[in-house]
């Protein structure tokens, strides 16, 4: 062997006999490509992706992401949003509204990821919101139960505040914002009053600017929220109804929209995104619940109530007519 020259040895610890062959390896390949699937990230789109599938609701993991927060710490921020949230808003007491929204509510959570039952209260306010915390804890406002015209609808907006609890989004924001006060939290996720309330109590000066994050959390709600709506036996089309009407609503009296629609980019696009959902991920049904006679009921009582309440605010401040004297 001249110097220099360079041997190699090729060592083989498999028998020349058993070596695969080019076609056997290519099957291996194969083979072990689809072995791995399933461990695939989602959004590398050779995974089946569980979140877009309703029939895996609740044999899922939808809340996964960076998270600072515990499953246990998460439940006691969450009790203690709720009970900050009681203390800066007025509880809507009638039991008749009170039973008929907690047993919507809970109908909606038992089809949904997350597996607690939901403590539900509604929100003696005229706002347009609705606000769900972790641990279960869901309040509705007066306001969204005159808005809705079904209770598809009324199950739509439900259901997209329960999808905010499933994916764990008030936490994993908070990770991101680094946010460790609970009335922060509460102006992130309700907005409207009742995070003005908070930032009051706060003693905080603006709203923290985290849209993007927002938006991207706002558009996982509405995909998981309309495949809790379908998963109960509703119309999912009825969200697309109701976002476009509380937009009209915003041109002719601004302000009524609140947290519901203020964090996405527009109404027209969130409905876009949302009749492609239903296209793409909702298998069709031959027949939905677009409306019940008990959610008529509810709201004939509750326009009743605030009818008679305006009144009487009326006639305390109408002026008195009190007679000339010659
Ligand atoms: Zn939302």
């Amino acid at each position: 062997m001249s110097p220099g020259s360079k041997r190699t040895f090729h060592v083989s610890l498999t028998p020349r006999h058993m070596k695969p062959s080019k076609f056997v390896k290519r099957r291996l390949r194969i083979v072990g490509a689809v072995l791995l699937l399933p461990l695939l990230p989602p959004h590398c789109g050779l995974a089946k992706d569980k979140k877009k599938d309703p029939e895996e609701i609740g044999n899922r993991n939808v809340g996964r992401g960076i998270n600072f927060y515990s499953f246990e710490r998460e439940m006691i921020l969450g009790r203690e949003l709720a009970k900050e949230v009681e203390l800066q808003v007025r509880i809507f007491y009638d039991p008749a509204i009170g039973e008929y929204v907690n047993r919507l509510g809970q109908n909606l959570a038992r089809n949904s990821d997350v597996r607690l039952p939901f403590t539900i209260k509604v929100v003696d306010s005229e706002e347009v919101n609705a606000c769900a915390f972790p641990g279960g804890f869901l309040f509705v406002n007066a306001g969204l139960l005159l808005m809705t015209e079904t209770e598809a609808e009324l199950a739509g907006a439900m259901a997209h505040e329960i999808a905010h609890v499933a994916a764990r989004h008030a936490t994993r924001q908070a990770t991101r914002a680094t946010i460790m006060d609970y009335a922060g939290l509460v102006l992130i996720f309700m907005g409207g009053e009742v995070g003005y309330a908070a930032r009051a109590a706060a003693h905080l000066a603006a709203p923290i600017g985290l849209a993007k994050f927002s938006r991207m959390f706002e558009s996982e709600a509405d995909l998981l929220g309309l495949q809790y709506v379908y998963k109960t036996g509703y119309d999912p089309t009825a969200l697309v109804d109701f976002f476009e009407r509380l937009e009209s609503l915003e041109h002719r009296t601004p302000g009524t929209m609140a947290r519901l629609v203020l964090a996405h980019p527009s109404t027209r696009s969130r409905c876009r995104a949302i009749q492609k959902t239903i296209r793409t991920t909702l298998r069709p049904r031959p027949e939905y619940v677009v409306n019940t006679s008990e959610f008529e009921n509810m709201r004939a009582r509750l326009l009743a109530i605030y009818a008679q309440r305006h009144k009487i605010e009326r006639d305390a401040y109408r002026p008195m007519l009190k007679a000339r004297r010659n």
